[in-house]
């Protein structure tokens, strides 16, 4: 079973459908009990989404870790 810690780190390679089958089955199972990660990954998605698809994957790489990071700060200040 999947921890809140873990959806940050695999959100991206949710997103980008780079999970195993059997990962992706247990993100998605965490995501439906777990309301805090599911606004999280709402977070997410918006905040990827407005970067654009047609990104460099190195900066994409560096926008993530800001966007896991920023998020997670606002996690903790609730
Ligand atoms: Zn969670």
């Amino acid at each position: 079973m999947l921890r809140c810690k873990d959806i940050p780190e695999r959100a991206s390679a949710y997103v980008e459908r780079d999970l195993g089958r059997r990962e992706r089955a247990m993100f998605r199972l965490h995501l439906m009990l777990c309301s805090h990660c599911r606004r999280f990954m709402r977070q997410f998605r918006t905040l990827l989404g407005a970067f654009g698809r047609k990104r460099p994957p190195a900066l994409a790489e560096a926008h993530v870790e800001r966007i896991v990071k920023a998020l997670r700060e606002q996690q903790r200040e609730e």
